[in-house]
């Protein structure tokens, strides 16, 4: 079957699959304290219904698919899914986005259901701080769920998600590079986007890649860049005497959407076709309506071809996305 290209011929290979809109912290750069409103349960995307979208996904060529939400594993039974998914010809890389709070009860469900990559937030190594950025205290389960995906050799790379904020994360810094030349974690730095929902973003708040490399490297030296694919997100370095790698996500000062090669599906059944589209398209609706997996087919590629050249975070009059990222599946 031909490759999903999209209207810039750039190829679809990679898709992120929210199971949920809800999660069980309220981080301060993604959800509002209180007051957010859950979809229905008849909203959401069952199981078989994600299964079969992600079997033509593969089909056409995609064949990295990231399990995210809200907080994944809220959502019952999630392993199973990943089982689900896991039988798929074609989908050769399956991975996890999580919160870390329920890892320690899951992570050998989901290895044994076929889960290879798992991705964990966390932002602060210290207590008061995670709190405060969380809105949870919960960081010593989270570091216990990191504990106990590290017993899984086959659950890697493991790689560790910090938001960078201005005037928060800095302080950070050290003790996070410090946990990638300790354990078996590649700990990444994503500047802050305009996707929270209490619309409080400024591009003054971004701590961008470069500023924290630089402190990075005041303390250890220069780092060395590794390759990275082509449609990776990340810059990744290595500290100049092999021990831990680091990670640099730079959607604001660094964009790289000219290599984007992502689709994005929400919990109620919308493709999006950037984290800031203004516009879904209703799979869900096309998924119920007794279509065909081709019909399903041709609607994905007539909404892929409209993806977006790139974002417009950067320039005047930008607006935000109809929905925060908890919503839409980071
Ligand atoms: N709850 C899971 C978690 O936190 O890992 C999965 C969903 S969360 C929306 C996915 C990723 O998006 C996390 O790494 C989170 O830190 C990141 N994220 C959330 N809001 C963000 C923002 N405004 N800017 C940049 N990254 C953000
Ligand atoms: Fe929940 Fe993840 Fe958003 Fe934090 S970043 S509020 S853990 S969905």
């Amino acid at each position: 079957m031909d490759p999903l290209v999209d209207g810039w011929g750039r190829r679809i290979e990679s898709v992120r699959i929210s199971v949920t809109d809800k999660c069980n912290f309220r981080c301060t750069y993604c959800m509002p304290a209180e007051g957010l409103e859950w979809l229905r349960r008849d909203e959401i995307l069952s199981f078989e219904e994600i299964t079969r979208l992600a079997r033509i996904l593969a089909a056409l060529g995609v064949g990295e698919v990231r399990l995210t939400g809200g907080e994944p594993l809220v959502r019952r039974d999630v392993p199973a899914l990943v089982g689900m998914l896991a039988e798929i010809p074609g989908i050769d890389d399956l991975s996890l986005t999580t919160n870390g709070i329920l890892l320690r009860r899951y992570a050998q469900s989901l290895v044994d259901a076929g889960l290879r990559r798992i991705n964990v937030s966390l932002d602060s190594l210290d207590h008061v701080r995670f709190a405060e950025i969380t809105r949870r205290d919960a960081l010593d389960q989270v570091l216990e769920g990191l504990a106990e995906a590290e017993r899984f050799p086959e659950l890697r790379p493991i790689k560790v998600n910090c938001v960078a904020i201005k005037n928060f994360t800095e302080p950070e810094v050290p003790a996070l590079a410090a946990l990638a030349r300790r354990k078996p974690y590649v700990v990444r730095f994503i500047e802050f986007m305009p996707l929270d929902a209490d619309r409080a973003w400024s591009a003054d708040q971004v701590l961008t890649g470069a500023e924290i490399r630089a402190l990075v490297e005041a303390e250890h030296g220069p780092l060395v860049e590794l390759p990275a694919k082509a449609s990776s997100t990340a810059q990744r370095y290595a500290f100049a005497d092999g021990a831990g790698e680091l990670g640099f996500v730079n959607p604001v000062s660094e964009p790289f959407c000219s290599t984007c090669d992502r689709i994005r599906i929400t919990a109620d059944g919308q493709l999006r076709t950037c984290l800031f589209s203004r516009r879904e398209w209703d799979v869900k609706s096309v998924l119920r309506n007794g279509s065909d997996d081709a019909q399903i087919a041709a609607f994905l590629r007539h909404a892929v071809r409209h993806k977006e050249l790139k974002h417009r975070v950067n320039e005047p009059g930008f607006v935000p996305a109809s929905r925060s990222m908890s919503q839409i599946g980071g």
